[in-house]
């Protein structure tokens, strides 16, 4: 089915709104290929380069689908640097505006004791490298026990900066019912070994470079 606007998936009036404020009028690819599935709850493999707008891909149907009342944290999206995890949170507090979503961000080198206080609070989703989300769950100050959506950004980066290990050691930590998307501008053969969920095969979805 081709999507011509924002207007032909079901979202709310909060999140068209959201994307009207965006001035984001026309889905991209990525978007138009994988909010539908995300919607769906479908565990998804993604392939797309810089640029291609896969940030909102995964945080507009994650917005969809938070639970304002929830207290605790209900995505956990981790990223390889400090720089797209700030990014990536404002990308969710703008699309999910109208929702008043909250999101944190959580990342080496920032203060952890407010890190501890923003997490207290109601968080709906968080933001995080690999080893500063993994100090909050030793800690126990980051609840994982409602997350149902785990996205994986730039994950050859992950690879790239060895943070691999420590990808799979959160994986094995989360709760076995929820959704995961991995996002990457290339696919390394240790990006598609990586063991996503326990017995669903994720849908591939490859952007080729030339579209
Ligand atoms: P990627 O993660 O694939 O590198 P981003 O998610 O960072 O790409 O998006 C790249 C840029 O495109 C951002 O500035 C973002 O605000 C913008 N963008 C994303 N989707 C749309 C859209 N549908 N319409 C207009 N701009 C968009
Ligand atoms: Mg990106």
């Amino acid at each position: 089915m081709i999507h011509n606007n924002f207007s032909s998936f079901s979202l709310s009036d909060d999140i068209q709104k959201a994307l009207c404020v965006l001035d984001y009028k026309i889905p991209t690819e990525v978007q138009e290929r994988v909010i539908p599935q995300a919607l769906e709850k479908k565990d998804l493999i993604v392939k797309a380069k810089t640029g291609s707008g896969k940030t909102a891909a995964y945080a507009i149907p994650i917005c969809e689908m938070i639970d304002w009342l929830e207290n605790k944290p209900q995505a956990l999206i981790l990223t390889p640097t400090r720089e797209l995890a700030v990014q990536v949170k404002e990308d969710f507090t703008n699309i999910g505006r109208f929702k008043r979503i909250k999101a944190a961000a959580i990342y080496g080198g920032h203060p952890i004791s407010i890190e501890k206080t923003e997490l207290k609070q109601k968080t709906h989703v968080a933001v995080g490298t690999p080893g500063r989300v993994m100090d909050h769950i030793r800690k126990g100050t980051l609840p994982l026990s409602q997350i149902s959506c785990l996205v994986i950004d730039e994950a050859d980066r992950m690879l790239d900066m060895g943070f691999i290990d420590q990808v799979e050691e959160i994986i094995n930590e989360l709760p076995k019912d929820r959704v995961t998307m991995l996002f990457s501008a290339t696919m390394p053969q240790k990006i598609k070994e990586l063991s996503l969920s326990e017995h669903k095969a994720p849908v591939q979805i490859d952007i080729h470079e030339d579209s």
